[in-house]
C-alpha cells in the first residue's frame, strides 16, 4: 500500500545527497491468495525494487507491505527472519545466484539447517524429494552447482526458495537468461509447483508476452509508478493506459491475418531522479493533453478489478 523507495544520491568526496531517485513512487497493489500478480514494465521502472520491498529485502521509505494481514514494514530484522520462511525469492540470473563451489545437496540443506527443520535424515529426504518435484536427478546431490546447465541451475533456485514451503513467491525474471527452449519449461514447472503446493506468485517480467498465460492479475509500471492493473483478460483484450497499449502492441499477434498496428514510442524513458511534472508517461504519450503537464493522474477504478493512472479516464 503506497510504496514508496528513494534511494539518496551522493556525490562529491565527502559523498552528501543530492537528491533522490524515487525508485517506487506510491504503488499499492494487492495479491490474492493463490494467484500469480503479473509485474510489468521496461527495466528501470522499479519492478524489481517492488519485488524486493515486497520480500522485505529493502525498506520502503513510507508505505506498508501487507502480508496475510501483518504489516512486514514494522517488522524487526529479528522477527522478520522468522517469517522468511513463508517469503522466498527466485531470481533471474541463475549462474550468479548460487555458490559454484556447493554441491546442490549443501544449497538445498543451507535454509533447512538456518531455520532448524529436521534432522539430517530427514533433510536429506526433504532434499532429495524437492530435487525430484523440481525434475532434477536425485542421483546428483553431491554434485556441483557449476556442472549444471542454465535451466537445470534455475531449477536447483526453484527447489532452494521452495524448500521451506513458503507462502509466496517472488520471481524476479526467472526465465529471462535462459535459453528460448528451456524457458516453456520452468514456466511449466512454476506452474505445476503452483498447483502442487498452493503457492501464491508475484512475477515479475519486462515482457507482457511471458506473462500473460501465467498470470491472473497483471500491473504495468512505468518510472516507479503503476500505470495500469487489470485481470490479465481485460489487460490483454482491453488495455486502457497508453503505456500498456503499446507495450501490446509490440508482441506479434499469434494470428498473422489480425494485424496489430506498432506504436513505437518517442524518446527515452526520463530519469528517475528527476521525473516529469504530471503524468510520468507525458513525454512520450501519443496522446497526451495539457492537464498532463502538471497534474499526476490519480489511479482511478474503471470496472470491478481494472485500475488505470491516466488523465483520459479521469
Ligand atoms: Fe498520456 Fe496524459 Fe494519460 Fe499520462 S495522463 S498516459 S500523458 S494521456
Ligand atoms: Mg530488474
Amino acid at each position: 500500500q503506497h510504496l514508496q523507495v528513494h534511494f539518496p544520491i551522493k556525490k562529491g568526496l565527502f559523498q552528501r545527497t543530492q537528491g533522490h531517485v524515487k525508485a517506487v513512487d506510491d504503488v499499492s497493489f494487492s495479491i490474492a491468495k493463490g494467484e500469480t500478480f503479473g509485474l510489468v514494465g521496461e527495466s528501470g521502472c522499479g519492478k524489481s525494487t517492488t519485488g524486493r520491498t515486497v520480500m522485505n529485502l529493502i525498506k520502503s521509505t513510507s508505505g506498508q507491505v501487507l502480508f496475510a494481514g501483518e504489516n512486514l514494514s514494522a517488522l524487526s530484522s529479528k522477527e522478520m527472519l522468522t517469517r522468511r520462511k513463508d517469503l522466498q525469492m527466485v531470481f533471474q540470473d541463475p549462474y550468479a545466484s548460487l555458490n559454484p563451489r556447493l554441491t546442490v545437496e549443501q544449497i538445498l540443506e543451507e535454509p533447512l539447517t538456518a531455520h532448524q527443520v529436521g534432522d539430517a535424515e530427514e533433510r536429506k529426504r526433504t532434499i532429495m524429494r524437492m530435487m525430484e518435484v523440481c525434475g532434477l536427478n536425485p542421483a546428483y546431490l553431491k554434485r556441483y552447482a557449476h556442472e549444471f546447465s542454465g535451466g537445470q541451475r534455475q531449477r536447483i533456485c526453484i527447489a532452494r526458495a521452495l524448500i521451506l514451503k513458503p507462502k509466496l513467491i517472488v520471481a524476479d525474471e526467472p526465465v529471462s537468461a535462459l535459453d528460448v527452449s528451456i524457458q516453456s519449461q520452468i514456466l511449466n514447472l512454476l506452474q505445476d509447483l503452483q498447483e502442487e503446493f498452493q503457492l501464491t506468485y508475484l512475477f515479475i517480467s519486462h515482457d507482457l508476452a511471458v506473462v500473460k498465460h501465467l498470470c491472473s492479475r497483471v500491473g504495468v509500471m512505468y518510472l516507479g509508478r503503476m500505470a495500469e492493473i487489470g485481470t490479465a483478460e481485460s489487460i490483454y483484450t482491453n488495455p486502457l493506459h497508453p503505456y500498456t497499449k503499446s507495450l501490446l502492441s509490440a508482441i506479434p499477434a499469434a494470428d498473422p491475418r489480425q494485424k496489430r498496428e506498432r506504436i513505437l514510442l518517442r524518446g527515452e524513458v526520463p530519469s528517475p531522479s528527476n521525473p516529469p511534472k504530471g503524468c510520468a508517461f507525458v513525454t512520450r504519450c501519443p496522446s497526451a493533453k495539457d492537464i498532463c503537464k502538471h497534474e499526476r493522474p490519480r489511479v482511478s477504478k474503471v470496472e470491478d478489478d481494472h485500475l488505470v493512472a491516466c488523465h483520459l479516464f479521469t
